[in-house]
């Protein structure tokens, strides 16, 4: 339906699908307000500088670009000067020690591992019937005695990527076709130097600062019946605060979704509950490290990644060398820094835990170099799965995701009046990703444009 009247549009969530609709909203002339619950921009967007020293900055959220060269984040970031590195475990910057043996697995053994992890992964991309859960489908492409390294790698990435467990995911979870959404081809990625905060910067900057509202918690929105009623829509706040306009774009996580903790007035449609219902939400935290040197190095200015294969095979985490990326912009100091990346249960532990996670951490890596391990000078934990503005990281498609899912979940409803945006409304774009929250975000945005004529333009 129309709308005659310069409408205000009142943005929940100040991450980069919010940022993005209201900069599209602003430059158009229209009025859009960001409320943002907490006292930061960015989201899932978070670089924090670990030991404080202004040289190690490492990404606690959105940490990779994948396919730089035709992602919109990479763009918008070359564009003001921000320098990537590729940063990504491939055949031969990548170590793996052996818990059960005590010992690193040489060169060949390493090369052929990583070699079948991409074979095996590139297959799960081909949709099947067969199975009925991603563990299933795993199993089955690893045979009856597969090594322990191909076992813990092809495990530990695909929960890593999606974020759930294997048994709790779908089958065609990693293919395009049956879904909404697209899948990076992974032909690169990069990290951002000095971390993806440059691009909060570039997003928010432009922005009316005077338009956005930091602190204030979003917990209902009412929308009324346009025939009658105005303001259309009204966004009520835990600190008492409301906000009228014309539109809503709501951009919080799925998991927040998922937690009912904003209530709809009327509810939403049961089509876009049901949806919403029937996907995960992931568990993935991150165990950010600052060290006096890089002692997991063998070459001094080479990064190298690693994994440990827990004996019995358990999920634990991979570990990221980030250090060539921890200064504050290029050419800047770096500090050497480690991330420690774990998904599903024991990210959960470790969001209720963290000073156990950073001893389990730190047990493995005095185990795998007892002659050069070094104390860290700083360590930082993230909590996404009991951060009430995340309530989890980002979704998968669970065994009962159906098609059409994403598409609903970004449908707007109650006449128009509610939009939807975020990285899970990816119908047409990439699932759980910056760029994919992005394009949602300037979508809402034009549907908004189209519906509403600001007095400036007539
Ligand atoms: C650990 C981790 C690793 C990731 N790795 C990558 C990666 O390598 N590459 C990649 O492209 N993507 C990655 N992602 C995903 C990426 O971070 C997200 O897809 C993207 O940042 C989502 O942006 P968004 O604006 O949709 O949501 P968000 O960034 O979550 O923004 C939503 C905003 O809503 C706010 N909010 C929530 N509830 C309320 C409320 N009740 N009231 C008011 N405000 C509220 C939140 O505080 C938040 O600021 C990762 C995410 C995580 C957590």
């Amino acid at each position: 339906m129309g709308d005659d009247h310069p409408g205000r549009v009142v943005i929940i969530g100040g991450g980069v699908a919010g940022l993005a609709a209201a900069g599209r909203l602003q430059q158009t002339g229209i009025d859009a307000v960001v409320v943002e619950g907490r006292n930061r921009l960015g989201g899932r967007i978070h670089t924090i500088d670990v030991d404080g020293s202004d040289t190690a900055w490492v990404d606690m959220g959105a940490a990779w670009i994948d396919d730089h060269k035709t992602n919109r984040a990479y763009h918008l970031l070359a564009a003001v000067g921000a320098g990537v590195e590729p940063t990504w475990p491939g055949l031969t910057n990548v170590r793996i020690y052996d818990e059960r043996t005590g010992r690193w697995l040489g060169r060949v053994r390493t090369l052929l591992a990583m070699g079948r992890l991409g074979w095996r992964s590139h297959r799960l991309a081909t949709p099947t019937s067969e199975f009925t859960n991603l563990g299933e489908r795993i199993d089955t492409a690893l045979g009856d005695a597969p090594r322990r390294e191909d076992e813990y790698l092809l495990k530990a990435t695909t929960e890593l990527l999606d974020g759930g467990p294997v048994g709790h995911t779908h089958p065609n979870a990693f293919s395009d076709g049956p879904w909404e959404y697209l899948r990076y081809e992974e032909k690169t990625s990069v990290m951002v130097t000095g971390g993806y905060r440059h691009l909060v910067d570039v997003l928010a900057d432009p922005l009316d600062q005077e338009r956005i509202f930091l602190e204030h918690e979003v917990t209902a929105i009412r929308c009324g019946d346009p025939t009658d009623r105005t303001p259309a829509v009204a966004v009520e706040t835990s600190g008492g605060a409301t906000f009228e306009g014309s539109h809503a774009i709501v951009t919080v996580p799925i998991g927040v979704l998922k937690a009912d903790a904003i209530t709809f007035d009327p509810p939403l449609p049961d089509a876009k509950q049901g949806a919403i219902d029937r996907m995960g939400v992931g568990q993935v935290e991150k165990i950010a490290l600052s060290f006096p040197n890089p002692f997991w190095r063998r070459k001094p200015s080479r990064s190298l990644h690693f994994v440990s294969v827990p004996d019995p095979i358990t999920p634990r985490s991979v570990f990221i060398d980030v250090s060539d990326t921890a200064g504050a912009s290029p050419g800047a100091p770096s500090a050497a820094c480690l991330v420690a990346i774990c998904a599903a249960q024991p990210a959960v532990q470790a969001a209720r835990d963290p000073g156990t996670a950073i001893q389990v951490t730190l047990a493995a890596l005095q185990r795998m170099f007892p002659d050069t391990y070094q104390s860290p000078q700083a360590t930082a934990v993230s909590a996404w799965s009991t951060d009430p503005f995340s309530q989890g990281v980002y979704s998968y498609p669970t065994p009962r995701t159906a098609p059409g899912d994403y598409r609903l979940l970004g449908e707007p409803c109650h006449n128009g009046r509610l939009l939807f945006a975020g990285d899970s409304c990816t119908d047409g774009t990439y699932l759980s990703s910056v760029e994919g929250a992005i394009t949602s975000g300037e979508r809402a945005a034009d549907t908004v444009i189209g519906q509403t004529r600001p007095s400036s333009g007539g």
